[in-house]
């Protein structure tokens, strides 16, 4: 199964992808996960893709659709993958399907886990994230065990740089310009469906499942 997680950055699509990953036993695929391991590494594809990322700007679509591209064309993936935080424009959704439709295959759902803009802000001003394994964590609705530390690693929780409220309001604003069209176009390709996101994740998760079945 390809599934795909639309929605607002913080709609809580990363949080249903990897449940998703896990109930299906599939791989989730995050392109910022990549991109924020680069940064940790050093590459230059994460010092290149930092520029951008810190600003609350998209990285280019040349840079994205390349790492999207080989990561989906690995082994694990031949039974599916929810991809989260791919495609974010339209060009980067025209190349996916071209991919797959070269090999002879499709999208199967593209999930928009739909969420009011200002649920969006107050939400991304609690999260919290570990920067050495990508856990995210929420001060009120997914707290740590204890408060600061990441639960898997032990590591100190932080605030992301691209989770401050002046970089949030930009990312909404990239995305209801770049993102948001592609609403339309899955929905054109009778692969759309939609979720509330404004509800508990345990409920949102429940009404995916029921779509999937
Ligand atoms: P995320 O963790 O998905 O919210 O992504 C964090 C940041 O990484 C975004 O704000 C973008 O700067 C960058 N990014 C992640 N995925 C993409 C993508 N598909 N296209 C362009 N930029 C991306």
């Amino acid at each position: 199964m390809k599934i795909i997680m639309l929605g607002a950055p913080g709609a809580g699509k990363g949080t249903q992808a990897k449940m998703l990953a896990k109930e299906y036993g599939i791989p989730h695929i995050s392109t910022g996960d990549i991109f924020r391991a680069n940064i940790k590494n050093g590459t230059q594809l994460g010092m290149e893709a930092k520029k951008y990322m810190d600003q609350g700007l998209l990285v280019p679509d040349e840079l994205t659709v390349k790492i999207l591209l080989d990561r989906v064309a690995q082994e694990d993936c031949k039974n599916g993958y929810v991809l989260d935080g791919f495609p974010r424009t339209i060009p980067q959704a025209e190349v996916l399907d071209q991919a797959l439709n070269n090999l002879g295959d499709q999208i199967d759902y593209a999930i928009d886990v739909d969420v009011p803009d200002e649920n969006i802000i107050n939400r991304m001003s609690g999260r919290r994230a570990c920067l050495s394994c990508g856990a995210t964590y929420h001060v009120v609705h997914i707290p740590p065990k204890a408060e600061g530390v990441c639960d898997t690693c032990g590591q100190a929780l932080v605030l992301r740089d691209d989770d401050k409220p002046e970089t949030v309001k930009s990312r909404l604003e990239v995305y209801h310009k770049q993102t948001q069209p592609l609403i339309e176009f899955y929905s054109k390709k009778g692969v759309l469906r939609s979720v509330d996101g404004t509800v508990d994740m345990q409920d949102v998760f429940a009404a995916i499942k029921a779509i999937l079945s």
